[in-house]
C-alpha cells in the first residue's frame, strides 16, 4: 500500500545512521536528506563508507543504529523489493542466456505485469535509450557501453521513483564514460528520477550531480552543489580532495607579506587557494619555482613557499615564471580554515584586503 504523497514518495532521509563492523565504524552517525528528483552523488576516497550507505538505503544491509526513511516511512523492516527502488551496479549482472529484451523485461515478468503493457514499456524505454536495434541480441554480442545501457534500461523500465547506482560506469573506457555521463543525466532529468550515485570519480560527481555528498572515514564532510564544494569547501579535507590538482593550503604566516591577505587572518590559520587563482605578482611573498608541466592550454607550475609545495595553473600564453617570483592571487578568492579543526571560517569569504596587487604578466588577458 502506497500512503505517501507523490512529492515525498521519493525522498530519502538518513538519520543518525551508524554501521559497525566489529570495532570499525564504516558509517558514524550519518544524517542526510536526499530530495525527490535530485541526482545525489556520494563521493569520497576508497573505504569512506559510500557503498555501505547505499547498501543500507537499498536494504541489502542493516544499520547498527539510526533510521532510514523513504517517502516518510521507516523502511527498517522492509526487504529491498519492498522499498520502491531500482538498482544499477558496477557489474551489470545481465543474464547471458537471455536476449536484450528478455533481460530488460525480466523484472516486469516476475511482477506479472501484463503482456501488452510490458511491450508498450519496452518500446518506450528501448527507444529512449537507443536499444531498439539490439533487442534480439545476447549480452555477449554487445559492447560494454551497450551492456551498461541494458542494465540501465532494466532499472528505468521498472518505473520506480528511486534508482541507486554503485560505480555503474567504472568498467567503461574513458570515451564511453564521458558519453554515458551525459546520457545518464539526460534520462534522470527526463524521468524525474531520484538518483543516489556512488563514485570516487570527481568528474562524474561534478558533471552529473545536483548535490554532492563528500564522505571521509564514515562521516559526511560536506553536502552541496558542485559549485559549493569546489568554490567553498567546508573543510580542509574537501579542499584537498576536490579539484585536479586540489586546492593549495598555505599556513597564513607564510603569506603574511602579501597585501592580499585580509588583516584579521591569524597567522595560525590555513589559507586555501585554487591553482587557477594564483599568479605571478609585482610584489608579495617570494616563491621558488620547482617545475613546469605544459598541458597545451595551460601550464601547471610547481613551486615552493616556505615549507609548502604548491601548484599554480597559468595560461600557456603567459610567460613562464622566473626561478623566484612574487606570489599573488585573485583578491577575495581565498578560503580560510581553522588549522586545528580543518573547518572553513566563513567570516573570511569574499573578503579582500584593502590594498590590491597587480599581476605582473597580462599577456593572456585578451580584450
Ligand atoms: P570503495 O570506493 O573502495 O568501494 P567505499 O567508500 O564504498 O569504498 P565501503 O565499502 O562502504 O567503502 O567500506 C567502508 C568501510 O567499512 C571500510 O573500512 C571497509 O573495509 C569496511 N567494511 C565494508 N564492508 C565490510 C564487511 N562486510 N565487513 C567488514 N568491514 C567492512
Amino acid at each position: 500500500m502506497e500512503t505517501a504523497e507523490p512529492q515525498t514518495r521519493a525522498r530519502i532521509e538518513v538519520e543518525n545512521v551508524s554501521r559497525l563492523f566489529g570495532q570499525t565504524a564504516a558509517l558514524d552517525a550519518v544524517s542526510v536528506r536526499l530530495e525527490k528528483g535530485d541526482f545525489s552523488v556520494l563521493l569520497g576516497p576508497s573505504g569512506c563508507g559510500k557503498s555501505t550507505l547505499l547498501r543500507l538505503i537499498a536494504g541489502l544491509d542493516r544499520q547498527t543504529s539510526g533510521t532510514i526513511r523513504i517517502g516518510g516511512a521507516d523502511v527498517g523492516d522492509r526487504s529491498p523489493s519492498a522499498r520502491d527502488i531500482s538498482m544499477v551496479f558496477q557489474s551489470y549482472a545481465l543474464f547471458p542466456h537471455l536476449s536484450v529484451s528478455e533481460n530488460i523485461l525480466f523484472g516486469l515478468k516476475v511482477r506479472r505485469v501484463d503482456k501488452a503493457e510490458r511491450q508498450e514499456r519496452l518500446e518506450r524505454v528501448a527507444g529512449m535509450m537507443g536499444l531498439m536495434p539490439l533487442l534480439s541480441r545476447k549480452p555477449s554480442e554487445l559492447s560494454g557501453g551497450q551492456q551498461q545501457r541494458v542494465a540501465l534500461a532494466r532499472a528505468v523500465i521498472s518505473e520506480r521513483p528511486i534508482c541507486l547506482m554503485d560505480e555503474p560506469l567504472s568498467n567503461l573506457d574513458a570515451k564511453l564514460r564521458a558519453d554515458m555521463r551525459v546520457e545518464l543525466r539526460a534520462i534522470q532529468q527526463k524521468l524525474g528520477l531520484t538518483v543516489v550515485y556512488v563514485t570516487h570519480d570527481q568528474i562524474e560527481a561534478m558533471t552529473m550531480a545536483d548535490r554532492i555528498i563528500v564522505m571521509n572515514q564514515g562521516r559526511i564532510e560536506q553536502v552541496g552543489t558542485p559549485e559549493d564544494v569546489y568554490a567553498r569547501p567546508a573543510t580542509t579535507f574537501t579542499a584537498g580532495f576536490i579539484g585536479m590538482p586540489p586546492m593549495n593550503l598555505f599556513p597564513a604566516r607564510d603569506l603574511a607579506g602579501s597585501p592580499l591577505l585580509p588583516g584579521d587572518v591569524s597567522h595560525s590559520h590555513l589559507v586555501g587557494l585554487r591553482p587557477e587563482d594564483l599568479f605571478v605578482a609585482e610584489s608579495g611573498p617570494e616563491a621558488q619555482l620547482s617545475g613546469i608541466e605544459y598541458l597545451g592550454a595551460d601550464r601547471l607550475v610547481s613551486a615552493r613557499l616556505g615549507a609548502t609545495n604548491f601548484v599554480m595553473r597559468t595560461p600557456a600564453s603567459a610567460a613562464p615564471p622566473a626561478a623566484r617570483f612574487a606570489l599573488g592571487w585573485a583578491a577575495g578568492r581565498q578560503s580560510v580554515f581553522d588549522a586545528a579543526t580543518g573547518a572553513r571560517l566563513a567570516q573570511f569569504d569574499q573578503l579582500s584586503a584593502s590594498t590590491s596587487t597587480t599581476k605582473k604578466d597580462h599577456t593572456h588577458e585578451t580584450a
